[in-house]
């Protein structure tokens, strides 16, 4: 491939879309804004705009390297095997996919046209998850916290189909927390016992607990709480025989027996890094650990029936 900027097109023109794709193109030299689609008029100034990704396909006045899904998981297999079929590099926001058996078709996809898939996790780019990796890659883990707490109301306002089948519930943000755990900690780990809180009027948890072990038989608790009012927790806690690393802010802040650093925001930028990067080098990028853990919960985990949610933001 050339080393010309990679033209690419948002598809689901929303929150993510908004605050974080859109400003991580601008800034990257290696991509230009092709186009964009989306059901409504979300469009940007002077960027060819379309209703489908069919549309914007089948338009040979408009010539697109690459598709960014920005949409619910649920719809993004059709949208991502529509792209690959027609020989466009893919870029998956987090989670890759709704089922597991889906994310692997893609892949198969991907590798038949000859094209990259990249499955995004944006958490693994925040400042402090890297240096982490680094100074637990030689220590004895002997125990792992995760807490992550966060305000539904504040994050996730009128998001209906976070609620839905496949929308993951608290597994949304709690799947970051997985990325960044999958990728710090030096061995894999593996569900054992975990209770899932289950809104009454909804098809997702609210809440969940679980019980990981990893294969040394250290233990990871991990506490995802989506009624949390007041201050926001998204910590990993990981008690070695050095003493204790732990990762605040969703990754941002590392502290380490020594010394606290506190790198700047560059989740986005990194990830656009990576991806032109792949595309470069004609290569994919599909790790679905984060997405396993999260499947294994729905297999493992015991149902608690709570109240009902009712979204007050709508
Ligand atoms: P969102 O604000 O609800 O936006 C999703 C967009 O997808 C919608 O605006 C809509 O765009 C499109 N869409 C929705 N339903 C669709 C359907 N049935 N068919 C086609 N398009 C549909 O959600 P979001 O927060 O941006 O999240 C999108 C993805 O990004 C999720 O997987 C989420 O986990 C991930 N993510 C979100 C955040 C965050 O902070 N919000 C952070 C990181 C990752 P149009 O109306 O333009 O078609």
């Amino acid at each position: 491939m050339s080393d010309a900027p990679i033209r690419i097109a948002v598809a689901g023109m929303g929150k993510i879309a908004h605050d974080q794709h859109l400003p991580a193109i601008a800034g990257d030299p290696g991509f230009t804004l092709a186009a964009t689609v989306s059901r409504s008029d979300a469009r940007v100034a002077g960027v060819p705009h379309y209703r489908s990704l069919q549309a914007l396909l089948d338009d040979d006045g408009v010539a697109v390297d690459a598709v960014a899904l920005c949409t619910p998981p649920q719809v993004r297999y059709d949208f991502a095997a529509m792209a690959l079929a027609r020989g466009r590099h893919v870029f998956l926001e987090k989670p890759p996919g709704a089922t597991l058996a889906e994310v692997a078709a893609l892949e198969r996809h991907a590798a038949d046209a000859g094209v990259t898939l990249f499955a995004s996790w944006h958490s693994r780019f925040a400042a402090g998850v890297e240096p982490a990796r680094a100074w637990l890659a030689d220590r004895r883990i002997d125990r792992v916290s995760v807490v992550w707490r966060e305000d539904v109301r504040v994050w996730h306002p009128g998001q209906a189909w976070i609620w839905e089948p496949g929308g993951l519930g608290v597994f949304d943000p709690g799947i970051n927390a997985l990325s960044i755990a999958t990728r710090i900690l030096p061995r894999p780990f593996f569900l054992q016992s975990a209770t899932m809180a289950m809104p009454a009027n909804r098809a997702a948890p609210i809440a969940a607990d679980l019980h990981f072990r990893d294969t040394a038989g250290a233990p990871i608790e991990m506490d995802l709480d989506w009624r949390q009012t007041g201050p926001q927790s998204w910590d990993i806690i990981v008690e070695t025989d050095a003493g204790t690393c732990r990762l605040s802010g969703g990754g941002a802040t590392l502290t380490v027996p020594g010394g606290t650093e506190r790198g700047e925001d560059r989740e986005y930028a990194g990830l656009y890094a990576r991806f032109g990067a792949l595309v470069r080098a004609g290569a994919s990028d599909v790790d679905t650990s984060p997405l396993r853990l999260v499947a294994d919960a729905f297999l493992r985990a015991r149902r608690e029936i709570v109240e009902p949610f009712e979204d007050q933001s709508r």
